[in-house]
């Protein structure tokens, strides 16, 4: 899942899976699709 969160007053969209954070919720979409990382717990 991607989720939303806002932080220095931008819009980001974090993958829940790896925890990568993009600014584009397009790019965060794409990047879930290709994510491999739902067996790592929260690694910032
Ligand atoms: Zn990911």
């Amino acid at each position: 899942m991607v989720s939303k969160t806002t932080r220095d007053e931008m819009t980001w969209y974090k993958c829940d899976q790896c925890g990568l954070m993009f600014d584009e919720k397009e790019d965060a979409r794409q990047h879930e699709q290709n994510c491999d990382g739902e067996d790592a717990s929260y690694i910032q």
